[in-house]
């Protein structure tokens, strides 16, 4: 099949981005393609939700925080090694020293480097590198250059809240997640299955 490869953009302050790109991969997977997933800033270590009097940095915290994304365990379960994901970041992203995020960030976006030139990709996950982009541990221009030297056929979906003006000019599709409501403001934590 002939596909115009696309820049998808899941934004906003609502819940979906990650699961709505994670419902685009398991469609490519049952088309017969391969997907690669970046994690930026996911540890696989506990959820911890200790509470903060800053509600936008609890917010950031149990966003950038999560066990391991059982949905992923599942499919590349199923799927082997047509879904591949590598995570990167250690701990609290915002109790852990600038530099050591740095670094993170900069292994991460090798990573995304190498899979947005190999053409085994039908599809490439970079999960939460809007927060990257916009704590500025990556350079939105150097971003661009590399999804517009990708090859055509290529999908790639970018999530995380607050994308660059930048990226949302340059995708072909942006979805902003609007929060209605959300469970944490009545205190209910991340629960497993829903959450991770
Ligand atoms: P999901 O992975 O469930 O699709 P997401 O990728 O849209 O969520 P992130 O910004 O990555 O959302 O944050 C992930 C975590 O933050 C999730 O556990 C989610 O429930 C929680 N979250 C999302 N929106 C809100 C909100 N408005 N208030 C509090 N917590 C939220
Ligand atoms: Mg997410």
């Amino acid at each position: 099949v002939k596909t115009k490869g696309l820049i998808q953009v899941y934004t906003g302050d609502g819940k979906g981005k990650t699961t709505a790109a994670l419902g685009v991969a398991l469609r490519i997977l049952g088309h017969g393609g391969r997907v690669g997933v970046v994690q930026f800033f996911k540890s696989a270590t506990v959820n911890d939700q200790r509470s903060t009097k800053n509600k936008s940095l609890r917010v950031a915290r149990c966003a950038l925080n999560r066990h391991h994304d059982a949905a992923l365990v599942a499919i590349e379960k199923y799927f082997g090694s047509r879904l591949k994901t590598w995570s990167f970041g250690g701990g609290f992203t915002w109790s852990v020293a600038r530099e050591e995020n740095t670094k993170a960030v900069q292994n991460a976006w090798k990573k995304c480097c190498e899979l947005l030139k190999d053409p085994k990709y039908n599809l490439v996950i970079l999960d939460e590198i809007h927060i990257a982009l916009h704590y500025k541990f990556l350079k939105v221009s150097d971003v661009v250059k590399v999804l517009k030297s990708r090859r055509p056929g290529q999908h790639v979906i970018l999530t995380g809240r607050n994308a660059p003006q930048t990226i949302i000019r340059l995708a072909d599709l942006v979805t902003e997640m609007k929060c209605v409501k959300h469970p944490f403001t009545c205190g209910v934590l991340a629960q497993p299955g829903i959450e991770f």
